[in-house]
């Protein structure tokens, strides 16, 4: 288990390297036990890996979804270096140690295990590797558009790291990107010209008035709003004829983003009522909805029994569950490692940690498949 966590991490998954190599070394360990694993790859190293544990088909199946991918090591000092796996008094450290190679290198141990038990499987073992969780779902993405022939689950299954808590419920994500447009003059004469930052402060005052239409969730709380970018404005003496902020919304499941989309536009639509010479435009940077599996269904009940808890929580961090929407299967997000360490400099997870999530999938597996 060691060596594969060692390996995932060294295949250095960031988005310029893609995730071929740990694609192929998780192919190659699943070869070791005979289990079928195919490698989807397309651009020069961009590829999806996805394996599964034939059964009796008696039962409906239940399905592993990783990611293959990490993000960049960051701006940070790393005392470990950050592709190099280092073993350090008990724990691994890497880029992606937490995020989320512990919890594949675990399942996979817990498949393999599994079937190299030669036990008689009743539903099958779907896992799949998927590619571009940090930037775009676009792995997660293609897996769902060719599942189409998907049998019946039992759940599905994400091995992000929640420290061993079982995690039924994230928030969405928007980012939208706000231009507004101006018209450039020689600053000396600024009648001439129709300045985009005074039209941005103006946008900027009518947002601060607004306020969501919707209720404090049980588990998430509220839904939160945060300019995080701004730039416009060329040179000294010339009026800016475009300013852009970047906007990161964090949404609650029952929210519609184009509605709030539309609340923007109607922003616009009143300042341009106060000003004709307003523009502007809003623009969907990237976008993740909400995830919400009832913690009351019988997967999540049966879930929480085998690894010992009655609680369910929710998480700050987003995942590829609200891609896995189609298959119209109760979702649970549990994993090893501290989902605080995630994207720093540092980044660990305990062996021991990930030792004891190869034993939580393995029961896992035993529940639902024998
Ligand atoms: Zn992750």
């Amino acid at each position: 288990m060691k060596g594969l966590l060692k390996e995932l991490i060294q295949a250095e998954t960031t988005v310029e390297k893609g995730e071929l190599s740990a694609a192929e070394v998780i192919s190659a360990q699943f070869g070791k036990s005979g289990i079928d694993c195919r490698i989807e790859s397309w651009g020069q190293n961009r590829a999806n890996v996805i394996a599964r544990a034939e059964s009796s088909v008696e039962r409906p199946g239940l399905l592993f979804v990783c990611h293959l991918d990490v993000v960049g090591p960051g701006e940070g000092e790393w005392k470990y270096p950050p592709f190099a796996a280092s073993e350090q008094n008990g724990r691994i450290y890497g880029r992606g140690a937490a995020d989320m190679k512990g919890g594949i290198a675990a399942v996979v141990v817990a498949i393999q295990q599994t079937v190299e038990s030669g036990i008689n499987l009743h539903g099958d073992i779907i896992f799949v590797g998927a590619a571009g969780e940090e930037t775009d779902s676009c792995g997660v993405k293609r897996f769902i558009e060719s599942s189409n022939s998907l049998e019946k689950l039992a759940g599905i299954i994400i091995p992000e790291p929640t420290d061993f808590d079982v995690v039924t419920a994230h928030r969405g994500m928007m980012w939208l990107k706000i231009t507004t447009k101006g018209k450039a003059a020689h600053s000396s004469a600024p009648q001439l010209g129709v300045n985009a930052i005074s039209s941005m402060r103006a946008f900027l005052d009518e947002l601060d008035k607004y306020e969501f239409k919707i209720q404090l969730h049980k588990l998430l709380g509220n839904c939160s709003m945060s300019v995080n970018t701004i730039s416009g404005g060329k040179t000294m003496n010339v009026v800016p004829d475009e300013c852009t902020v970047g906007i990161d919304i964090r949404t609650l499941p029952e929210q519609d983003h184009q509605a709030i989309i539309s609340d923007i536009e109607q922003m616009f639509a009143l300042i341009k009522s106060r000003n004709p010479d307003f523009d502007a435009k809003v623009s969907i940077l990237r976008a993740v909805e909400a995830m919400e599996t009832d913690p009351n269904c019988t997967f999540v009940q049966d879930f929480c029994s085998v690894v010992g808890t009655s609680e369910t929580k929710a998480v700050g961090f987003t995942t590829d569950a609200p891609h896995l929407g189609p298959l119209d299967s109760p979702i649970v997000i549990f994993g090893p490692g501290k989902p605080e360490l995630c994207h720093k400099p540092d980044e660990y997870i305990d062996i021991s940690d990930v030792e004891k999530a190869v034993e939580h999938y393995r029961k896992i597996i035993f529940k639902f498949l024998l």
